[in-house]
């Protein structure tokens, strides 16, 4: 299987209150396997709903998703969760921790229930060594600083290896040096881990360091770029 995410003619509409929202409007994107790509724009543009979409949280309205060979339209019920299981992770601007349960426990959250080959633990314990956190398993979100909350996240992210990793303003509540580490922590795992990035943020200096940086405005895509990133 290829790891490539290919939208065609996307268009996703919001209702309520009467009132119709055009978040996207024929969104035509190719993303190649381990790919590091920007979202930026606008409040409003559309970023979230896309990394939403892209992620198989929500469903367009219209058009395709297509990952490698596979037709998300075609997938039903368990079979996007498993999907998901399988090929994503996501990271939010407000780590969405579970505030009593330890570093170790919410790193392994993604597990439960799933039948894996692995000893859930030990996975655990091994990713939160690689973000540097091997001295936080048993701490609680509220004992960590914000970075230290967002690396848990990272960690929680990878333990069951996507071949994505979408990113929604990671940096944004983190001040910049803080941001920055972070940056370069994803960086590293897409160098490492080959897991293709979709980061969303407003920093145009962390933006200019991926390989790709597409710019968004009213729920269109109004450019794709190089960035100066490999
Ligand atoms: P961004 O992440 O770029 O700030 P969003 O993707 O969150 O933008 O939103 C794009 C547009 O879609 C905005 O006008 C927003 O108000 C609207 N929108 C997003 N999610 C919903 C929703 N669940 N219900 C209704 N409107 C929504
Ligand atoms: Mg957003």
């Amino acid at each position: 299987m290829t790891h490539s995410i290919r939208c065609i003619s996307i268009d996703k509409q919001f209702k309520g209150d009467g009132i119709k929202t055009n978040a996207l409007h024929d969104v035509n994107l190719c993303l190649e396997k381990g790919e590091f790509v920007a979202v930026v724009g606008p409040s409003g543009s559309g970023k979230s709903t896309l990394l939403s979409l892209l992620g198989t949280l929500d469903r367009p309205t219209g058009g395709q998703i297509i990952y490698g060979d596979k037709n998300a339209n075609e997938m039903k019920g368990k079979e996007v969760a498993d999907f998901r299981f399988e090929n994503i992770g996501f990271i939010f601007q407000q780590f969405h921790l579970l505030p009593t349960l330890t570093s170790l426990e919410n790193v392994m959250v993604p597990l439960f229930s799933r039948r894996v080959a692995y000893n859930k633990k030990e996975r655990a314990e091994k990713l939160l060594e690689l973000v540097g956190l091997q001295d936080k398993l048993n701490s609680l979100p509220s004992q960590l600083s914000g970075g230290q909350q967002q690396r848990v996240a990272i960690a929680r992210a990878m333990v069951h290896e996507p071949h994505w990793l979408l990113a929604d303003e990671p940096t944004g509540n983190l001040d910049s040096d803080t941001g920055e580490v972070i940056f370069e922590l994803i960086s590293q795992l897409n160098n490492e881990k080959g897991c293709g990035v979709v980061f969303v943020t407003h920093d145009p200096v962390l933006a200019s360091r991926a390989s790709r940086i597409i710019r968004m405005k009213d729920g269109g895509i109004i450019s794709d770029t190089a960035g100066e990133g490999k």
